[in-house]
């Protein structure tokens, strides 16, 4: 019997969004996306990349780089869990979209919740930096629980070093785009999310900087439906467009365009709106 449920988990799955059951491989040709309410489930890094990138076009830097557990974070297994996973919450590399090149920056949450620390601090930076040198624009896709706890201090001050850095090179870049995806909370939230020339974000993703559990039990107060969500911050400016997976890789491909002076592999200059808008 556990068997039978343990194979129908990996066929199916229930959407958070209509409660309906869906079928694992027609979600993942669908993007990930609910077919009957539209509900975005979270993607992987590397799907991501596959459905956004021109093929063969994302070259994924290889950096060994480790945290040094500063707080030694035993009580955690901090030092054990970062073997475990052998990899960082910030991946970042070089792409085309519809043949406009840049430098992209993709949160893994699924390796410690796309926390922000020292190694991802340092990543993003890097691409920075890559962005300035290449001159191409930047591109983000975040998911983050916030900064690091394991790592304290450092961590937080991952949230000035990213803000230096886009600082720094802003001069160089031909302009930054940030993609927000569920969830994007705390530092990462409070710093190079939210310090993009432009804000995407996906349909129904969470942006805050406390999630609302914390807010409610915090002030006592029953927040309103939507609250925090991507629809609410395009309504009070925060966001500048919620744009749906299947239209994303037509939009971003228009703004690197635009953002990168019109520099394409193609030698095509993409319109900044897609004309089906
Ligand atoms: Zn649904």
């Amino acid at each position: 019997m556990r068997d039978a449920f343990g194979r129908a988990a990996r066929l199916w799955v229930g959407c958070p969004g209509c409660g309906a059951f869906l079928e694992r491989e027609v979600l993942r040709r669908r993007l990930g996306v609910c077919e009957i309410c539209g509900h975005h489930f979270p993607l992987e890094p590397r799907e991501r990349a596959r459905f956004i990138f021109d093929a063969a076009s994302f070259v994924p830097r290889e950096v060994r780089l480790r945290s040094a557990d500063p707080l030694r974070f035993a009580s955690g297994g901090y030092a054990e869990e970062l073997d475990r996973l052998d990899r960082e919450s910030v991946i970042y590399g070089t792409a085309a979209v519809l043949g406009a090149p840049c430098v992209v920056v993709l949160m893994d949450f699924g390796a410690f919740g796309g926390s922000l620390g020292v190694v991802a601090g340092e990543l993003f930076c890097r691409a920075c930096e890559e962005a300035a040198a290449e001159r191409v624009p930047l591109l983000a896709f975040t998911s983050s629980g916030g900064a690091r706890m394991q790592e304290g201090t450092p961590a937080l001050l991952q949230m000035a070093k990213t803000l230096a850095a886009l600082e720094s090179t802003a001069g160089r870049r031909p302009g930054y785009v940030a993609l927000l995806c569920h969830p994007t909370c705390g530092g990462v939230t409070a710093s190079f999310a939210t310090a993009a020339d432009v804000i995407l974000a996906e349909p129904g993703a969470l942006i805050c900087f406390s999630g609302p559990r914390v807010v409610e039990q915090t002030t006592g107060i029953r927040l309103p439906e939507g609250f925090s969500r991507a629809e609410e911050h395009l309504e009070r400016g925060l966001v500048d467009m919620v744009v749906p997976r299947g239209r994303q890789r037509e939009v971003l491909g228009g703004l690197l365009a635009y953002l990168g002076g019109g520099r394409s592999r193609r030698g095509l200059k993409a319109p900044l709106i897609p004309e089906s808008e």
